[in-house]
């Protein structure tokens, strides 16, 4: 405050000597007899004004705060997309990352998270999740009870983004946006179903009549800040006809598709999904599942990965993880990821049916493919870089200057950690991911052991 006022009369002084200053040049012009007189009182002027004008600029630089409102510093800095890997500092301005460098000042930032001895991602995004929460208790993951309003489920485990994976379908979009979008500060999109319902369950999503590709592709042109791209599940019958409704209606819109492959019996063939009827760019998620013999699995009874997957993934298919509470078993990604069939995208499948089971939450999954033999920059890029590519959002996954200033630090807790799957097989593992800190749009929304400081900005 003291300063503020002493740069209030600085300006008035600098005023009045500009003032003599202009009527010393008028008298200058008018009486060019005195000039040598004059010269001897302007040089004192100028001298005066100089420094006036130095000292007041060093008070308005006392003056001008702060550069970044947050500082990450000291964290080791994993950003697949730059390739960086390496101890770095994180400055972030209106809710943009500003600068990535190394030592920067703290006294140059509002508020500073002591990130020393932690890994510093980009915030995770969980494309494959079950937010569409509601009160129906006949609508299972659209507006029912089976799904989960987000802010709940993903700051405390470095998730900044969730994309809905198939619980709105193009007629209710808009109940989904009101109820769970609008209100949530994890950022939500959408892969639309296909089916108008969206995830209802029953003979919704079996309803050819149902699945119009023209009306989600619309719904996603309106919608086009939310929906990624378009949802196909639990398609029953032995037809390709929804599996080709969904593509035509990400042809429309240009967008991809996810698809969760039906149980028709005799199983249609993943090789023609792969091959016949999907884009690259497309994703088949629940890569990883034994269902039975409700669905073909990529990996035969030989435990050898079925060789055609691995070109499918050459060609642009998409493979997703897609937890869930049925969709994962080690004897499938144990073999899959020993043949090299690594996932492009690590999720989750999130809703009350795999929340308090063997899949936990993004971290448990995350941690899974760790201990599986995937290096941290490898699943940290399934989980950032790697998802906003596939939804086509790249200011998201990554710390560029100008991109969001999204940011999970995670503590790799090294330890004696049991990860089993749903049928009991049970992996030992040696490191544990845990979330420190996760920062959305440039604030801190989750800080397990109060590294910011302060810990709360005015
Ligand atoms: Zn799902």
């Amino acid at each position: 405050m003291v300063d503020f006022g002493m740069s209030g009369i600085l300006k008035n002084i600098l005023f009045k000597q500009l003032i003599s200053f202009s009527k010393c040049v008028a008298f200058l012009y008018q009486k060019r007899f005195s000039y040598y007189l004059n010269l001897i009182y302007m040089k004192k002027q100028y001298a005066l004004l100089l420094v006036l004008l130095v000292f007041s600029l060093g008070v308005i630089a006392q003056n001008a705060g702060p550069i970044y409102d947050v500082l990450v510093k000291g964290g080791h800095v994993i950003d697949p997309k730059n390739g960086i890997d390496g101890i770095m500092d994180i400055a972030i301005k209106q809710g943009k990352i500003f600068k990535v460098d190394k030592n920067l000042n703290p006294k140059d930032a509002k508020q500073v998270v002591d990130a020393t001895g932690l890994i510093v991602a980009p915030g995770v995004i969980d494309i494959h999740a079950h937010v569409f929460a509601g009160t129906q208790a006949d609508h299972y993951l659209s507006d029912g009870l089976s799904a989960l309003m987000p802010d709940g489920y993903t700051f405390r485990v470095g998730v900044t983004t969730v994309v809905d994976c198939g619980g709105a379908g193009w007629k209710n979009f808009a109940t989904f946006k009101k109820n769970v979008i609008d209100v949530s500060q994890t950022r939500v999109l959408s892969f639309l179903n296909i089916v108008g319902e969206g995830m209802r369950g029953g003979n919704y999503e079996q309803d050819l009549a149902e699945m119009n590709s023209k009306f989600a592709a619309s719904a996603a042109k309106q919608y086009s800040d939310y929906i990624v791209g378009f949802k196909l599940a639990h398609f029953n019958g032995e037809d390709w006809t929804p599996t080709d409704r969904v593509v035509e209606a990400g042809n429309l819109a240009k967008l991809p598709v996810i698809i969760d492959f039906g149980g028709s019996k005799p199983n249609l063939p993943i090789q023609d999904l792969f091959f016949k009827h999907l884009r690259p760019g497309d994703i088949y998620t629940h890569t990883y599942a034994a269902l039975g013999g409700a669905r073909e699995e990529i990996v035969d009874e030989k435990n050898n990965l079925k060789p055609f997957v691995l070109e499918a993934q050459k060609r642009g298919i998409i493979f997703d993880v897609g937890y869930g509470g049925a969709s994962f078993n080690y004897s499938q990604a144990i073999p899959a990821l020993k043949a090299g069939l690594y996932p492009n995208t690590i999720s989750t499948d999130l809703h009350t049916g795999s929340m308090n089971t063997s899949m936990k939450d993004q971290l448990s999954v995350m941690s899974k493919f760790l201990n599986m033999g995937m290096s941290l920059v490898e699943v940290i890029k399934a989980s950032t870089w790697k998802p906003a590519q596939v939804i086509n959002r790249p200011l998201l996954g990554n710390l560029s200057e100008g991109s969001e200033a999204d940011i999970a630090i995670f503590n790799v807790r090294k330890g004696n950690f049991g990860f089993y799957d749903k049928t009991g097989f049970k992996l030992k593992g040696t490191e544990k991911l845990e979330c420190e800190v996760t920062i959305k749009g440039g604030k801190v929304l989750f800080d397990l052991n109060g590294l910011a400081n302060p810990i709360y900005v005015k």
